[in-house]
């Protein structure tokens, strides 16, 4: 979410007339975007800052911003931590970001912007991303209020977008040469839950969905020059029937889902206010993976949740075993101000904390690996990125299932092909093979094997 707004402030800028730096050290105007999700990431954006204000001394007319969940949870006091700090601006108030570089040029310094909960939010359309991936945020804030979790308090109130905005938004995306959307929302699947997100008026599809977000995951498919549809982050309450049978049967929609699960406790799942059991989850999990059958999972774990115990950790682990994830992003928790989790006492020790984190990465290590072998052999469509980071003369991709696959570039495969990729050996979080052909193109490459 916060690289899809970091690219949408990026746009306006550039319409607004400015140039984006390539290096950070050729920037004039630095904006840092915050997470308060972790004490962690708080404490990175502050020390990034601090470095950044005290290179004014050799560098005065350099500006330099912050935005995002921390510049709204902590106001106008970011200023007594970082008093060279010339601009601070909250959630939902993007779109002020232009102006407040306008004023800060004039000469003004230390503006803070941060918005009220029940303000309406600026919801930032542009765009910048040169590739042909984009997110579209679909749900902005949240309503759930999970123990731990600071996202309602700085994201504010969950509002849907109108789904003639959105699919503007993505049919522009689409004309730029954009093949895959992400749609974003801390609980996508609560689409059109809280406001209005049809018009009377708009079309149903063929399928007669009845439900906001299936409705609107349709309406997306339908969207010329759109091959793939990704979404997250799902809620098991979200996968209805009705959802598990769009994914199913429009053939854009990934067979991904990302579908956080915190605790494969029932008490920890309380505690934290989930409002589902690991029964519940594991339906939702069952239900999805007999629909689709190559059916590909991620998820969000927390370790260490106040009054955690072995025992309960051990379930989070047999849960991790059953769901048979293919990547999982593990947590400690962090104690975060003002939520109600905050007021447990935290009593997992960082040690501890640390070690059930260590055993969670090994298992996954183990069970990547285990899935991935599977996969050898099988020609995978790959979303060709371009040059792999590691090493620029190989490439990579994504597969439908949010696999990074790498390979041996070929003649006519470009950034945005879709190539069809056979897997010869595999790592627990990356694919290798080898090019046999490019969809829409004659390209198919014989290989002896
Ligand atoms: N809306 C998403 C999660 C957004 S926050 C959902 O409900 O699934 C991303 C992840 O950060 C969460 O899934 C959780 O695993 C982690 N997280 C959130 N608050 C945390 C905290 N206080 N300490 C540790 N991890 C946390
Ligand atoms: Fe936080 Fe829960 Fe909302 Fe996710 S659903 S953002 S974890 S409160």
């Amino acid at each position: 979410m916060n690289v899809r707004d970091s690219d949408a402030v990026a746009a306006m800028l550039v319409a607004a007339g400015y140039q984006q730096a390539v290096r950070e050290n050729d920037a004039d105007l630095v904006i840092v975007n915050s997470c308060s999700v972790r004490g962690k990431a708080e404490d990175k954006a502050i020390g990034k800052l601090g470095l950044l204000c005290a290179g004014k001394r050799k560098r005065p007319d350099r500006k330099i911003g912050l935005m995002g969940c921390m510049a709204q949870r902590i106001g106008e006091d970011i200023f007594k931590k970082l008093p060279l700090l010339d601009f601070s601006v909250g959630t939902r108030r993007c779109g002020a970001i232009p102006q407040m570089v306008r004023r800060v040029l004039k000469g003004e310094t230390n503006i803070c912007e941060i918005s009220a909960a029940e303000a309406f939010p600026d919801v930032p359309d542009t765009h910048n991303e040169t590739g042909h991936s984009a997110f579209v945020t679909i749900l902005l804030g949240c309503n759930r209020r999970c123990a731990y979790c600071i996202v309602p308090d700085v994201r504010g109130p969950e509002y849907s977008r109108p789904a003639h905005e959105i699919l503007a938004e993505i049919s522009t995306l689409a004309s730029h040469g954009i093949r895959e959307v992400t749609l974003l929302g801390q609980s996508v699947m609560n689409y059109g839950k809280m406001n209005d997100v049809w018009h009377s008026d708009d079309p149903y599809g063929t399928n007669g969905y009845k439900e906001p977000f299936t409705r609107l995951l349709e309406a997306v498919a339908s969207v010329p020059g759109i091959n793939r549809i990704r979404f997250t982050s799902g809620h098991p309450s979200g996968c209805t029937d009705e959802l598990v049978h769009a994914m199913r049967s429009l053939p854009q929609i990934c067979n991904h889902l990302h579908l956080p699960f915190q605790s494969g406790s029932d008490r920890v799942l309380k505690m934290m206010r989930r409002g589902y059991s690991r029964a519940d989850y594991l339906d939702a999990v069952k239900r999805l993976r007999s629909a689709m059958p190559d059916f590909s999972l991620t998820t969000d774990v927390i370790v260490g949740f106040p009054g955690e115990t072995d025992a309960e950790f051990e379930e989070t682990r047999s849960l991790m075993e059953i769901a048979a994830f293919d990547n999982a992003f593990i947590f400690k928790y962090s104690p975060r101000p003002g939520t109600p989790a905050a007021e447990m006492i935290d009593d997992v020790n960082d040690a501890e904390k640390m070690r059930r984190n260590q055993i969670l990465l090994a298992d996954q290590d183990i069970r990547g690996q285990k899935l991935n072998q599977a996969l050898v052999g099988t020609v995978q469509e790959v979303l060709v990125d371009g040059p792999s980071l590691r090493n620029s003369e190989r490439w990579s991709g994504r597969t439908p299932g949010n696999k990074i696959a790498v390979f041996t570039p070929v003649k006519g495969v470009e950034p945005g092909s879709i190539a069809e990729v056979r897997i010869k050996r595999v790592a627990p979080q990356t694919l290798y093979g080898e090019i046999r052909g490019v969809l829409g193109s004659n390209l198919i490459i014989e290989y002896s094997d």
